[in-house]
This record gives C-alpha cells, structure tokens and sequence, in this order.
C-alpha cells in the first residue's frame, strides 16, 4: 500500500485486494495463510520502529515489545491497543485465537498464552502481513 493512503481508499471487494497485494500478501492478509517458518524477513530484526499493516498501513506493533521466541515467526508480546483484533480459528482441528488488523480485518498471525512478561501473551506474526517503519 503506498504511503498517505487513507482508511477511506481500503479496497471494498477481494477482487480489489486481489489487484492491489501481491500474491503472497494476498495469501496471508485474505486467505489467512502462513508463511513458511524460518522464512519471514522480519524474523531477526532489531531496529527501533513501528511494524504496521501490509494491507493498509495501520500500526500494529512497536519493536520494543518484539522479542525471539525461537517459533519462526516474528512475535510480540503485546499489540498496539485498538489496532489489533482478535477472533476464534477453529481451523486444523485445533482452537487458536487469530490475531487481525482492526482496520482492514487482515489476517496477521495469531496470539498464544505463552509469551514472556509483562503480559504473557506471544503474538506469532507472518512478516509478510507486516510493514516496517523506522522511527521517525
Ligand atoms: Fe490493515
């Protein structure tokens, strides 16, 4: 998504998702996939910024609640509050809780109970759901 957009230019159709993602951010955000573990290019990055949506730009997670979980994926151990939503996925015959973004309801990860302090939670993210953003 290029910068400056607004919420108000969010596509309104998955054909204009379609259009607007590429393939694989389309497989993630829309068709809730994951990326293959390991393989996230956000996975071992440190750098101080915010990690905002891939799909509309919404800011969803500071870096300084980033951390290594050793799962493959980049995790978090809190989220931005009112930007990240959260459903049930009884998806694979298991019960998870899909973590998505509140403003373009794009599917990012989901989040587990055990994750370090202070909150306990461990956000499990696909970076390709993921934007980053340096601080400014
Ligand atoms: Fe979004």
């Amino acid at each position: 998504m290029s910068e400056g957009q607004s919420t108000e230019d969010l596509p309104d159709s998955e054909a204009e998702w379609r259009e607007q993602l590429t393939d694989e951010e389309y497989e993630i955000l829309r068709e809730r996939g994951t990326e293959p573990k390991f393989s996230g290019e956000y996975l071992g990055k440190a750098e101080d910024g915010t990690y905002v949506c891939a799909g509309c730009g919404t800011p969803l997670f500071d870096s300084e609640t980033k951390f290594d979980s050793g799962s493959g994926w980049p995790s978090f151990y809190d989220a931005i509050p009112e930007n990240v939503g959260t459903e049930i996925d009884r998806r694979h015959g298991m019960e998870r809780i899909e973590v998505l973004c509140a403003t373009c309801g794009g599917h990012l990860g989901h989040v587990f109970e055990d994750g370090p302090d202070p909150t306990g939670k461990r956000y499990c993210i696909n970076s390709v759901a993921l934007d980053f953003e340096d601080e400014a």
